[in-house]
């Protein structure tokens, strides 16, 4: 464990690249709770739908960015268009999340 954190201390641009997938993650989290907290929804045990068919949403579905660029931003059950807010604001935080690990 200690050989990998240290291979990762020194390779600044692996330790960027994991920061960034963090903070995709932390991003894509974020905006599920963006959505859910107005609507009173429960945000801890609640599944990810689809805000047009209410579909359940697959774990291929959540993936933080590639989701969103794999299906050209539609749902892959009613095709209806998902905005680029979504994958925005995850590239977003993936960036700072990326920066801040250089500092
Ligand atoms: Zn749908």
């Amino acid at each position: 464990m200690d050989v990998l954190l240290m291979y990762i201390e020194y390779n600044p641009a692996l330790k960027a690249g994991l920061f960034f997938c963090l903070g995709a993650c932390v991003g894509s989290f974020v905006t599920a709770l963006h959505y859910r907290i107005p609507r009173k929804l429960n945000w801890s045990t609640d599944r990810s739908r689809c805000t047009s068919c209410h579909h359940t949403l697959g774990i291929r579905d959540l993936v933080p960015i590639a989701s969103w660029l794999a299906m050209r931003g539609h749902c892959r059950y009613c095709g209806a268009s998902i905005s680029p807010r979504y994958p925005l604001i995850e590239v977003g935080f993936g960036l700072l999340f990326a920066l801040i690990s250089c500092l």
